[in-house]
């Protein structure tokens, strides 16, 4: 079989994987040239077994400087809707499809960018064995590039956030926004109105993990 060139974060994914045995291999990961800028890998987190998994972008700047997920303002705004619907952070899995935080410069504040697609393509086999690991029952994207990244390029985010999608990542699947664009929401009505709304999409996740779908 051709071996796959020495950069592929595939070829970094340990033997007998474990999430332990996997963060500290992705703290190396040089399969595309994001980890230049950021200050660290930003691994997934959460329970090993936790039912739902909740995937987004990449790191923003906090994560990037505490090298956690989920950790910034989105995160706080995520830790809310969860208390809010009933699920405790601390039975979730938290994680993004891009690992290190790309950003430019404005100023002196650095500015979160899109990553593309082949850094997307280049970061996916962590996520994939996240996935593999956790084997959550819930698996939620978290905006459109999280959507796009796992239910493909067609999906549309405006048209299917907040359904049920068919997908083998996990027996339930669905998309919502980002938890960073209501923030960004450009008054504080529409922030509140979109924060109703994403709690709605949790509930639905919960609803269908307890077998009720009202
Ligand atoms: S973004 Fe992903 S693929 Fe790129 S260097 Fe970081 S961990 Fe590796």
């Amino acid at each position: 079989m051709p071996k796959r060139p020495p950069k592929d974060a595939a070829d970094l994914i340990p033997d007998h994987p474990t999430l332990t045995r996997v963060r500290a291999a992705s703290r190396d990961c040089h399969a595309c040239d994001l980890w230049k800028r950021g200050t660290q890998t930003v691994f997934g987190e959460g329970g090993p077994k936790a039912e739902v998994m909740f995937v987004g972008e990449q790191p923003g700047d906090a994560e990037d400087l505490a090298g956690r997920p989920f950790v910034g303002p989105a995160g706080k705004l995520l830790d809310r809707v969860l208390a809010e619907v009933g699920i405790d952070r601390t039975t979730v899995y938290v994680t993004n499809v891009v690992k290190h935080f790309k950003w430019e410069p404005r100023g002196k504040r650095r500015i979160h960018k899109k990553p593309n697609a082949a850094e997307i393509a280049a970061c996916r086999p962590w996520l994939d064995t996240e996935i593999q690991l956790v084997r959550p029952r819930a698996l939620v994207c978290l905006g459109a590039t999280a959507a796009q990244a796992l239910l493909g390029r067609a999906f549309k985010l405006t048209a299917n956030r907040g359904a049920f999608v068919p997908s083998s990542l996990a027996p339930l699947v669905l998309a919502t926004v980002h938890p960073s664009s209501i923030l960004r929401a450009p008054d504080a009505d529409v922030r509140r109105r979109e924060t109703e709304r994403f709690t709605e999409d949790l509930r639905l996740v919960v609803r269908a993990l307890r077998g009720t779908h009202q």
